[in-house]
């Protein structure tokens, strides 16, 4: 498989140029040369097929011969080794749970997916890649733990002090080994400013084999497509599969399930819920796309203003505007709307959303009311512990902490304390 550049000017590459660059040259998005279609046996008797299988199948052809059968085959089975299961909430509305990862998010499946890929790439390789990334907060523990022990590949992480939840600082600095954290004293802004600035110092890349795990990476992007034929996969009723309704911020996550979907998953319709970063629900109104600065939100990680992976829902629709709307709906849902339902999900049902699924929930809600009758899946991506801070009040009570975060709680923090200095960072990756 080939990939181009959704702007156009940077040459072709296959699987593994396109994961190893991360972002185009001509800084576009690489993006499959040929949609392929997934066999019609692995649809119609997909019940038959283990969660590995249809991951290997799914995946196959964006691979190509980057990797052989028996690594891809070893990839994919490590990336997929834990549960994804369907929940039932209401009669019209399930959850599938993406948060059974060693980090309690979804991102979990796309960062195992890619530090494999990457480390299967640079084994023969004599020098070490260093991968460099800046996070928010949920990125970085994914592609620590994806990466941890990964042999070749050094992982530095840029983290705002202060700024990240207990849980996830826990996440990101307890690893150790190829794992290095960075605390920076300043703000989320600044590691990113930090992170591109390491990308255009020559005086660096001409020393080391600098890389990103940017979530517009193929890897990170094309394995999320697996966990939708799994949610199908466990859906009773084959002949009305569910409408699909994803907490999206940077697009990456409902961008896989849609592909999915063209490439022959079964879906009724997609409804990406959004925040108050309402980008998306605005084009779909408007179909103009006016990026804004993100505001803050209860549901963080999709604090996004201008979601990079949205051109791929736009390439693989050919830009017509008319399809787009037959397959995707968009809202934009308050932080009062998502305490609300958050509140009232529970006190109803006793299941316990977090603040991005819990746009998602009313998303749909709202969707079903205009279209009664057909049954909806929500995308749980986060486990509601992640942000106790938010669920706790809401519902008043405390979260049981699941025995894994506690242990990790108890981990003793190792980081390193650097100001928002440019020339702090060059010193500290010179001297790995
Ligand atoms: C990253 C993230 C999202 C947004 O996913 P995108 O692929 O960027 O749209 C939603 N929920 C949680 C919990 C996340 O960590």
């Amino acid at each position: 498989m080939q990939y181009y550049s959704t702007n156009g000017k940077s040459p072709k590459v296959d699987f593994k140029e396109a994961t190893i660059n991360g972002q185009a040259p001509d800084k576009g998005l690489y993006f499959p040369e040929t949609i392929p279609t997934v066999p019609k046996d692995l649809i119609e008797n997909i019940t038959k097929y283990s969660n590995e299988e249809i991951a290997y199948q799914v995946i196959k052809p964006y691979v190509g011969d980057a990797i052989p059968e028996a690594e891809l085959r070893r990839i994919v089975s490590e990336t997929v080794n834990f549960d994804i299961p369907v929940v039932k909430i209401t009669d019209d509305i399930s959850a599938l749970e993406l948060y059974h990862g060693p980090t309690l998010a979804f991102k979990d499946i796309g960062a195992r997916f890619m530090s494999r890929c990457l480390g299967y790439f640079v084994k023969d390789r004599k020098e070490k890649v260093i991968v460099l990334v800046a996070t928010s907060g949920d990125t970085g523990g994914a592609v620590a733990n994806g990466f941890y022990d990964v042999p070749g590949v050094e992982v530095v992480i840029l983290y705002p002090s202060g700024k990240v939840s207990s849980v996830q600082e826990k996440q990101l600095t307890t690893l150790g080994k190829n794992i290095h954290a960075l605390e920076v004293k300043g703000t989320f802004d600044d590691c990113q400013q930090m992170v591109k600035a390491a990308f255009m110092d020559e005086s660096l890349t001409f020393k080391l084999f600098l890389t990103s795990a940017n979530s517009i990476n193929v890897a990170r992007w094309l394995p999320q497509q697996f966990y939708y034929f799994f949610a199908y996969k466990q859906w009773a009723d084959k002949q009305h599969p569910p409408v699909i309704s994803v907490p999206s911020g940077n697009f990456g996550n409902i961008c896989a399930g849609i592909l999915a979907h063209i490439t022959g998953l079964p879906a009724t319709h997609f409804i990406a819920a959004c925040n108050a970063n309402d980008i998306v629900p605005e084009f779909m109104k408007t179909e103009i796309y006016q990026p804004k600065k993100a505001v803050a939100t209860i549901s963080n990680a999709m604090d996004v203003g201008n979601p990079s992976n949205f051109v791929r829902i736009l390439e693989l629709f050919h830009n017509k505007f008319l399809d787009l709307k037959k397959v995707l709906s968009s809202v934009s849902i308050s932080d009062d709307q998502t305490k609300t339902t958050l509140k009232s999900v529970y006190q109803k049902t006793k299941y316990l959303l977090d603040p991005h699924g819990a746009v998602g929930y009313l998303a749909l809600e709202e969707y079903q009311q205009s279209h009664p009758g057909q049954k909806g899946l929500v995308l749980e991506t986060a486990h509601p512990v992640k942000f106790y801070d938010v669920v706790e009040p809401v519902i008043g009570e405390t979260i049981p902490i699941p025995p894994t975060v506690q242990q990790q709680l108890k981990l003793e923090k190792k980081s390193m304390v650097i100001n928002a200095d440019g020339e702090l960072l060059k010193d500290f990756l010179l001297g790995m």
